[in-house]
Formats: structure tokens, C-alpha cells, sequence
């Protein structure tokens, strides 16, 4: 009997030799089944070769499915991600197969897969010649079946979807072929799958974390056989066993929400590039606010640039004012404005909508007791716990610890002492019914919309116009378009510039810019009223100006100065334990061993600025290269051998974007 290598979904595994009875034909990308550790497995024939040679201990493939082999492109994509993300391949195949139910044998044998088929768009609408122009450029690789990157860059409003459909039709009237829209949080989809169904008549099949079983089940065969035509998915949509991949689409690929944080730390729109490169497919990243490594991409010809500058139809884009929350305003000790304030009230009387938006969920970030001082920590984390009034507790975002309410503080023992520090959306909403007690207020964080149907019905209720002011966090900046809104509040503009990160300075340009872009997105022109302590801080500045390119040329400036991506590489070790010495200790003999190179500095190790969560203590160390170095090959060489005492965890992050 050969031997050959099966590689299975299974964490941190590497491919095993398994033998080939004769009754069974198995090729390269077929799906078998074997046992491992007495459990059955449903893995892929990695190689049909294995050079392992002891027959006494290598066990038989069992079976092999009838089922279309994974195709040797994305066998490649799964190998190549293994390796930069510096993980196993069977962690990645996880990824691939990600539910082991679709391969038992009632299910399989009841599934009937739905026929490729061409699909004729329901509606149409007539571009504007901007669009036009962007269509065709968009359309040439696809025409010419060749792989490019294309970065469609348009001010929020300007009809990036209804470009990018077009395209999605090209393809779907075709018999057969899929596209992928990846978004970077499921909150969004509902919008998108509404606008989908209207323009081409098909439900697209959907990929995220919040689906059935059986959902996932069906929806994985059917992206298999190519019967799915269009999917709309989170970032782990990406792995799928697509049949006919012809189209990746990012939608807004700014978003730092796909880089996956947890297990296997990746960047969705990254690796997206990667296998629309393997497959040879052209992959569009849109947004109104293109990354700094996608411009620098740009700048590099590596991508194409195709730009909408003006909003679509009557729409124009909102003018900004900022609001200097010291002197005056501060000395009110309200947190929205006496600018802002008149600002609402017109919107209230002329019967529009407003969004006040602050990036901080619950009530208070931290509450301390008036007399004695004592404020609500985190047994377990290095952090304060964050007042949540619609909940009765005080919470920790870290590990989820929570304590009720407490009428008297546990150290001086005074009644009713605490003092609430700061703002946070749910103490926005108090001053807003305070102030307007008969406008309809709603808020809009993850603790109060925790479930797709969620978000949807809070969509229609503002789409219906059953809300005046909506309150919320990063969650209504993204996406959404609600034709009545014509204001946008931003409460604290200073404060995602204090995360000291490589992108902070980025991510609040994007995040303002974003929740700014909410505002008069059809006839009636938007405003945007801008709080801040800092009005000369200079992201605030072109916030108003809109001259985001200046901006951005400096941030580019900046990073090249120090070296850092896209100028450079990063990875980043983070160790962690219970024991803080020992986990310092081993940190230190770490950089002490860490191999002399002129191309690559290891720093550290410190704590990490979250220094310890869910009773873990953690330090951080940055290994940074230039930026054609393979920073892998060195941490492998470093790390080769080295093997963590007791309990100690390691983990190695490419390209991070997480510095907590
Ligand atoms: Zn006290
Ligand atoms: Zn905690």
C-alpha cells in the first residue's frame, strides 16, 4: 500500500502519513476520512507521497467523499498563510473546514446541490458619468482575467456599491462563477443583502460567525459545488472552498476589524490579496478612506487607484465645525456643547435626525467613591471597571468580570459616595433626555444590539423615522445610510488618539471621518460638529478641511522616519502567565537569546500596556525588520528549540495591529 500525507482540521498540526488501501482511489485535494487518536477526522490528501516508511504503525484511510477536491490554488493559500501567520497548515485548514457536521453521511446524502446558474439583475440605475468611468476601469481585469488589485477610493456617499455592482453583474450573468463581498462586521450585512436582493434578485449566501449549523452546513456545500453565486461574508469567509472564485471585493478595507485577534491572527483584506493573487482574479478594495499601507501601495504601482470624488446625485458633502470644549464649555460641565445643543434643536424642529456618536460603551469609564477615593478595579485585569447603568454593574472590557451596583462603598463604608468619571454613551443619553425630554432617543452599542435582528430592527426603526437623536459608539459610524440624518456630533474627538499606537492617529482620521460621512447623505446637506480639546491637532484640522491627502502624506513621512510599516516589518511576541517574575524572567532570557542581525531589531520586553488580563501577566516584545527581510525565518531560527516552562504562553503576532 503507498503512503501518502493527509493533512486534518485540527489546531497546530502538521500532515501525517495514513496508508492507501487498494479499494480506494484518493488524489491530491480529496476529502478522506481516517482516525486519529481513536476519534475520526475528515482531512485532505495533502501529498500523494509520503516518505514515512514504518507500515507497522501508519493506519489506513478509511473512506474517501464524493465531494469536489479542494482545488491545488487554495491548497497553496493554506500552506502560504501557515506560514506567514507562523502557524501549522491544520490550523488554517480549520479555517477551510471549519465544521466536521457536513460530512456526516445523513446529511450528505440529503443535500442536493443547487445548479450553477446565470442570474439576470432585477433592477438597474443609471450611473453617473464619474461612475462610468470608474465601471470600465474596474471591468479590465476582470475582462482579461487577470489578477490586480484595485482600490476603489470614494468620499462617503459617492455610490462605491452600485460601482461595484456592476461588476458583481458581469460576473453573475455568466452561467457559472463567484464573487466574495467580505465586510468587516457582520452588523453590516443586513443593509448590503437588502440593496443586494433589490438590484439582482437573489438572496447571496451569507458567511458569519452568528449562523446555524445546519446554515453553515448548506451554505459551505453550495459554495463547494459553485451553486452560491454571490457571498457575503466576515472575514472567515475568506477560507471557503470557493469552486469558481472570479471576484474579491473588501468593502470598507480600512477597517481594523479584519484583523482577526484571536487563535490565528491574520489580516482578512491582506490574505485576500494573497489568494486573489494565487487564483489569478482581480480584487477590489473600497473605501472612503484607503489604509495607509493600501495608498502606500498605490504610491508604489503595486495597485491601481480609481477614485470617486464628488457624492452621488444631489447629495453634498457636510460641512465640519469644531468646537473647543475648553473655556466656557468646560466650564458648564455638560458633555455635549451649547453649539452642539442649537444644533439639535434645529434638527429636532425641522423634524430630521442627528447621531451623537462617542466611541466609549456603558456609562462611566471609571467611579470612584467622593470620600475615601476607592475606585472599582478589575480583580483580574490591570484595568478600572466601567459603569454600565442599563445593566446595574460595573464591568470590566477585558475579561467580562462584573459587580452589581453598590449603594455603599466597600472601604470607608459611606452611602451613596460614588462619583462617576467621564462620559461614556449611555451618560450622552442622559444628557440628552435631560436637555430634550421630548425627543425619541435610541443607543446604539454592542450591549444593546448584540444580534443581527438586532441591528435590523434598529435600522428600520431609523429608517421609519421613529427616532430623533440615535447615540452610539464605532457601531453606527460604519456603512449605514439613513437619508434623514443630517448631523453628526461627534462628542470626544481626542479620545482614540490616546492608544499611543503605530495606526492611532489613523484610525481616528478613519473613524471620524467615517461617523462624519453619515451626515446629508441625500438632499439635505449634512454638518458636523466636531468637540475637542485639541483644535489645532492637526487629524482634527483636515477632518475639517477635508484635505485628507496632506494628512496622510505626513503620517507616511512619519512612519518612514522611524521605519515603521509599511516602511518596515513588525511582529510582535507576546508572553503571558500567572507567575509575573517568572513570565518576566523567561521574557528577558528571550530577547537575551535573540540572534545579532543588522536588519532586525527585537525590543523589550515591557509590559503590555493592558500589563495583565483575566489574571494573566503579559510583556510584549517588537521584533522589527526591513522591509525585505523575512522577519519569519528569523523568529523561527530565534525561537527554534526554545521551548516556554510550565504555563507559560507565547504568541507571535505578524503585522500586528492590537498593542494592548
Ligand atoms: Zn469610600
Ligand atoms: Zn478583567
Amino acid at each position: 500500500m503507498p503512503n501518502i500525507e493527509i493533512l486534518l482540521p485540527k489546531l497546530q498540526t502538521n500532515s501525517f502519513a495514513y496508508s492507501l488501501p487498494q479499494n480506494i482511489q484518493a488524489n491530491k485535494g480529496d476529502f478522506v476520512q481516517v482516525t486519529f487518536r481513536k476519534q475520526e477526522f475528515v482531512g485532505i490528501v495533502w501529498q500523494e507521497y509520503s516518505e514515512y516508511l514504518d507500515q507497522e504503525k501508519i493506519k489506513p484511510v478509511l473512506k474517501r467523499y464524493d465531494l469536489p477536491p479542494l482545488k491545488k490554488e487554495l491548497m497553496e493559500f493554506v500552506d502560504w498563510v501557515a506560514e506567514y501567520t507562523m502557524n501549522a497548515p491544520g490550523s488554517i485548514l480549520k479555517m477551510v473546514i471549519p465544521i466536521q457536521s457536513v460530512f456526516k453521511e445523513k446529511s450528505l446524502s440529503k443535500f442536493i446541490p443547487i445548479e450553477p446558474a446565470s442570474i439576470v439583475p432585477a433592477s438597474s440605475i443609471n450611473l453617473s458619468e464619474e461612475q462610468q468611468v470608474a465601471v470600465n476601469k474596474l471591468k479590465e481585469p476582470l475582462d482579461n482575467k487577470d489578477h490586480k488589485v484595485l482600490v476603489l477610493e470614494g468620499v462617503t456617499g459617492s455610490g462605491k456599491t452600485e460601482v461595484y455592482f456592476e461588476l458583481i453583474e458581469q460576473v453573475l450573468k455568466e452561467k457559472s462563477g463567484q464573487v466574495l463581498i467580505l465586510l468587516p462586521e457582520i452588523s453590516l450585512t443586513s443593509q448590503l443583502i437588502q440593496r443586494i436582493t433589490k438590484r439582482f434578485g437573489i438572496e447571496p449566501a451569507r458567511w458569519h460567525s452568528d449562523l446555524t449549523d445546519k446554515e453553515k452546513r448548506n451554505t459551505w456545500l453550495n459554495i463547494a459545488y459553485g451553486g452560491a453565486r454571490l457571498i457575503v461574508g466576515a472575514r472567515s469567509a475568506l477560507f471557503l472552498p470557493y469552486s469558481d472564485l472570479r471576484l474579491i471585493i473588501i468593502d470598507e478595507e480600512h477597517d481594523s476589524s479584519f484583523k482577526q485577534e484571536e487563535g490565528v491572527t491574520y489580516q482578512a483584506r491582506d490574505m485576500a490579496v494573497v489568494r486573489a493573487y494565487i487564483e489569478k482574479i482581480p480584487i477590489i478594495l473600497s473605501s472612503a478612506t484607503p489604509s495607509l499601507e493600501t495608498i502606500y501601495n498605490v504610491n508604489k504601482k503595486k495597485y491601481e487607484l480609481v477614485t470617486l470624488a464628488s457624492r452621488f446625485g444631489e447629495a453634498t458633502l457636510p460641512t465640519s465645525v469644531i468646537v473647543d470644549m475648553k473655556g466656557d464649555n468646560a466650564r458648564k460641565k455638560k458633555f455635549i456643547s451649547a453649539e452642539l445643543v442649537d444644533e439639535l434643536k434645529d434638527v429636532l424642529e425641522q423634524g430630521k435626525q442627528a447621531i451623537l456618536f462617542l466611541n466609549r460603551r456603558g456609562y462611566a469609564p471609571l467611579t470612584l467613591c467622593g470620600e475615601c477615593g476607592y475606585r472599582f478595579a478589575c480583580p483580574n485585569c490591570s484595568t478600572w471597571l466601567v459603569e454600565h447603568r442599563s445593566l446595574s454593574c460595573h464591568q470590566c472590557h477585558q475579561c467580562g468580570y462584573s459587580v452589581n451596583f453598590k449603594s455603599k462603598c466597600p472601604t470607608c463604608h459611606k452611602e451613596n459616595s460614588f462619583v462617576p468619571c467621564g462620559p461614556g454613551v449611555e451618560r450622552i443619553e442622559e444628557e440628552v433626555k435631560y436637555t430634550f425630554p421630548d425627543a425619541r432617543t435610541i443607543l446604539m452599542t454592542r450591549d444593546t444590539v448584540n444580534s443581527i435582528q438586532a441591528v435590523e430592527n434598529i435600522i428600520n426603526q431609523i429608517l421609519d423615522g421613529k427616532v430623533d437623536i440615535i447615540i452610539g459608539t464605532q457601531m453606527i459610524a460604519k456603512g449605514h445610510h439613513f437619508p434623514k440624518i443630517t448631523l453628526v456630533g461627534i462628542i470626544d474627538a481626542d479620545l482614540g488618539l490616546l492608544g499611543g499606537d503605530l495606526r492611532a492617529a489613523e484610525r481616528t482620521y478613519q473613524l471620524l471621518s467615517q461617523v462624519s460621512g453619515r451626515a446629508g447623505r441625500e438632499k439635505d446637506k449634512g454638518k458636523v460638529v466636531i468637540q475637542t480639546f485639541n483644535p489645532e491637532n492637526p487629524i482634527i484640522q483636515s477632518l475639517v478641511t477635508g484635505e485628507r491627502r496632506s494628512f496622510l502624506e505626513q503620517e507616511i513621512m512619519g512612519r518612514k522616519m522611524v521605519h515603521m510599516p509599511p516602511f518596515g516589518k513588525l511582529a510582535s511576541i507576546v508572553i503571558s502567565g500567572f507567575n509575573d517574575e517568572k513570565v518576566a524572567e523567561f521574557a528577558r532570557f528571550l530577547v537575551k537569546i535573540s540572534p545579532v542581525s543588522n536588519t532586525i531589531s527585537v525590543l523589550g520586553p515591557v509590559p503590555a500596556l493592558i500589563s495583565r488580563i483575566k489574571n494573566k501577566f503579559r510583556y510584549r516584545i517588537l521584533v522589527k525588520a526591513e522591509r525585505n527581510i523575512s522577519i519569519q525565518k528569523y523568529i523561527n531560527y530565534w525561537l527554534d528549540g526554545v521551548k516556554a516552562p510550565g504555563s507559560i504562553k507565547l504568541k507571535v503576532d505578524i503585522d500586528p495591529y492590537n498593542f494592548f
